[in-house]
């Protein structure tokens, strides 16, 4: 069995004592001085809730540590994001951005400075989806991409070499290895799993709790996309309707079968 990922508050910590830590907390100063008392091999990556706060003491704090700047509200927030340009230096960063409508500044605006992008797509209604096809046509066709936009580039490498990885892995929301950590110290799943009570093994794989619980409906059982999705767009509501995610696989699937053929052109 994998040893745990815990996605845990700053107030938390001193309390969890086992597993890898993700760290979250909206004062980077305050963040310094908690972990400076931390192994630091446990941290794995911290994670900065709000872009309102100056984040140069980050900068060369810890080189090499991931870092994360987690938005609420994409569309108003994208400016902050010139402010923490200089974690660059030191530290891969990845901006988390919800797909709200106007989502798509923020992504631009991420790129455009070089930060990787994770998205959190929820489960994403006609209008967003309108929005992430302009967002996944900006990322498949606009050379200056030069950093990941998850889940496009995981989903497109996934059917590119013909070796799908659900989304919960692309997205780093595997519940076989992630745990959320409340301030009050409850353990639950990760983010659109949080609640459940789940009907598997401690030490099952990703693949079981696929099939025995996350990609189990009527749809889900015959969908095209099962292996790379693996369900992820059922929850939390399961009546979701997928056409709109599915059309989005299709674009990725295309967009792999494409690359692959220029590329055995190139090779003949
Ligand atoms: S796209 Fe929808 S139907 Fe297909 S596997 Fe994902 S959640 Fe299930």
């Amino acid at each position: 069995m994998p040893e745990l990922t815990y996605d845990i508050s700053l107030q938390g910590l001193p309390a969890r004592r086992t597993g890898r830590l993700i760290v979250r907390a909206d004062d980077p100063e305050a963040l310094i001085a908690v972990l400076a008392t931390e192994d630091p091999d446990r941290i794995i990556a911290v994670q900065l809730l709000s872009l309102d706060v100056d984040s140069e003491s980050l900068n060369a704090w810890a080189p090499g540590l991931p870092v994360e700047l987690a938005m609420t509200d994409p569309a108003a927030e994208f400016p902050l994001l010139y402010r923490h340009v200089n974690l660059l230096d030191q530290h891969p960063v990845r901006v988390v951005i919800p797909v709200q409508s106007g989502f798509a500044k923020a992504v631009r605006a991420a790129v455009a400075l070089d930060f990787a992008v994770r998205l959190e797509p929820g489960q994403p209604e006609p209008a967003l989806i309108d929005e992430l096809a302009a967002v996944l046509e900006f990322y498949l066709h606009q050379p200056t991409v030069a950093q990941p936009i998850e889940y496009f580039q995981g989903a497109l490498l996934g059917f590119y070499h013909q070796e799908p990885v659900p989304l919960w892995q692309v997205l780093d929301e595997d519940p076989e290895v992630l745990r959320y950590v409340t301030d009050d110290g409850a353990e639950l799943l990760y983010g659109r799993l949080a609640g459940l009570d789940p009907a598997v093994a401690p030490d099952a794989e990703l693949a079981a709790w696929i099939n025995q619980v996350l990609a189990t409906g009527d749809e889900c059982q015959t969908c095209e996309f099962r292996q790379n999705c693996g369900g992820y767009f059922k929850w939390p509501r399961p009546d979701y309707d997928c056409a709109g995610v599915k059309r989005l696989f299709g674009v990725l699937r295309a967009a792999a079968d494409e690359l692959r053929r220029d590329l055995e052109e190139i090779r003949e």
